[in-house]
């Protein structure tokens, strides 16, 4: 998530008014702890408190951008959970189960935490597509999932595809173990939506957008799927 806070100096209300306005805190203790009337008084809300998700301007590329929550919450504010059942790709025996956790949605970081096993020794790319439409295998998934229409990146970069994942890394037995937490991605509805999505392990290594290729901007160069499964909620 630190990678997406921008610098000003507003954020840090904002952040704290997100994180307390899950606990039933009304009015006046907002006020106790410094979080400024102008962010709760909004003309038109009334008491209603904000959640506000920040990414910083990156220069010559995008704007800052804030993605703005008042009640009535048109998503469910309890955590979610889901889950992938990876499959391997024609004659590949990779498998996996990789659980994905957003404790506040819809604005939280979600936590992904599984293995994968069968997998090539070494790093391979692992992304969210488009579409979770499995009929014609991993092969027709579309690109990788891209709500702002940005540019292929690393996890870390601020400009990246939603799903981009990075990779993931086998050891000599082919088991990889996944832990990752990612700002970018929800688990409730809205434009940074992954349920209903696929999930893909890739035959190379994800060169993170760091190519030089038009297809490093696109992929990553990550070569074919290894496996692949749909994000689906538990409950
Ligand atoms: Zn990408």
């Amino acid at each position: 998530m630190l990678t997406f806070v921008p610098k000003q100096t507003v954020v840090p209300s904002l952040l704290v008014l997100w994180c307390i306005s899950f606990e039933g805190v009304d009015n006046a203790a907002l006020q106790a702890i410094g979080v400024k009337n102008s962010l709760y008084d909004i003309p038109g809300l009334g008491e209603r408190p904000l959640m506000i998700k920040a990414y910083p301007a990156v220069e010559n590329y995008q704007s800052d951008l804030y993605e703005v929550y008042a009640e009535p919450y048109t998503y469910d504010l309890r955590a979610q959970a889901a889950i992938v059942v990876l499959q391997g790709e024609g004659e590949n025996d990779v498998k996996g189960e990789i659980m994905f956790v957003q404790q506040h949605p819809p604005i939280g970081p979600v936590l992904i935490r599984g293995n994968i096993t069968g997998l090539p020794a070494g790093r391979h790319g692992f992304h969210i597509h488009q579409s979770g439409d499995l009929r014609q295998g991993c092969d027709k998934l579309g690109g990788h999932f891209n709500p702002y229409l940005l540019r292929h990146g690393a996890p870390t970069d601020p400009i990246r595809h939603a799903g981009d994942l990075g990779n993931v890394e086998a050891g000599e037995d082919g088991k990889a173990e996944i832990r990752i937490v990612d700002p970018l991605v929800s688990l409730s509805g809205g434009p940074r939506g992954v349920v209903g999505r696929a999930l893909v392990v890739t035959a190379e290594v994800d060169d993170l957008g760091r190519g030089g290729t038009a297809d490093s901007l696109t992929n990553g160069q990550a070569g074919k799927a290894l496996a692949c499964g749909i994000i689906a909620y538990i409950r």
